[in-house]
């Protein structure tokens, strides 16, 4: 049986170019679609992240790029929710410490308020929500979500946000610590663009 592609191309709307080379990594298999970056776009408009849960911030962001450039978006909303600290940092993870807080006082403030905290109840998960949006409508979210425990200090030099104190128990090292591919097999972003792309074969494939 022949199937007939119509080529679509998707922006992913997101500023973070860490965020962007690993969902490109994780997307390049996916047939008769051109995935681009928001640095094809320079003029985009700001998205303010004011939603109340991952989802309802990846339908904004997906959603707003979408009617601004006239074309399918995908957003990506991602964090960690630690279970000692009733889930936060939850959505506001990228500006936990602050509006222009670094990845490194980020990290800072979830460990001072783990201090004292055992192994036991150190538990806690990436979470990331991806949609999909035209112009005109929003067509689909999923969701993936990625189990650890937070370290007492930093570990390793790869990733990005909050990889150095997430350990990974079936690998014995930190999302910091795991090669790109591994963790770009493993990771919530992974299993959340796993499901994208079972979703979107059905919207471009017929
Ligand atoms: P967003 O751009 O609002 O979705 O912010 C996501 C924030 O969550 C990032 O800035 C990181 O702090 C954190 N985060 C999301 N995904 C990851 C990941 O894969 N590794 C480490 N931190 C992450």
């Amino acid at each position: 049986m022949t199937h007939e592609i119509h080529a679509k191309t998707i922006l992913i709307a997101t500023q973070n170019k860490k965020k962007q080379a690993e969902m490109l990594e994780i997307l390049k298999d996916v047939p008769g679609v051109l995935f681009r970056t928001t640095a094809h776009f320079p003029f985009l408009p700001e998205v303010e992240e004011d939603g109340k849960t991952f989802q309802e911030n990846a339908i904004k962001k997906a959603s707003t790029i979408a009617k601004a450039c006239n074309t399918w978006a995908m957003a990506d909303d991602s964090g960690l929710e630690i279970d000692a600290l009733n889930g936060r940092p939850g959505i506001f993870s990228s500006r936990y410490a602050g509006p222009n807080a670094t990845d490194a006082e980020n990290i800072e403030k979830v460990l001072s308020e783990l201090r004292n905290v055992p192994k036991a109840r150190r538990t806690a998960r990436f979470v990331c929500c991806v949609a999909l949006a035209g112009p005109e409508q929003v067509f689909f979210t999923v969701k993936g979500c990625c189990e650890g425990i937070i370290t007492e200090e930093p570990r390793g030099k790869r990733g990005f946000g909050y990889d150095p104190i997430f350990f990974v128990t079936d690998y014995h090292v930190t999302l910091a610590e795991l090669s790109p591919s591994i963790k770009n097999n493993i990771s919530h972003r992974a299993q959340a663009l796993g499901l994208f792309k079972k979703k979107l074969a059905s919207l471009v494939l017929r």
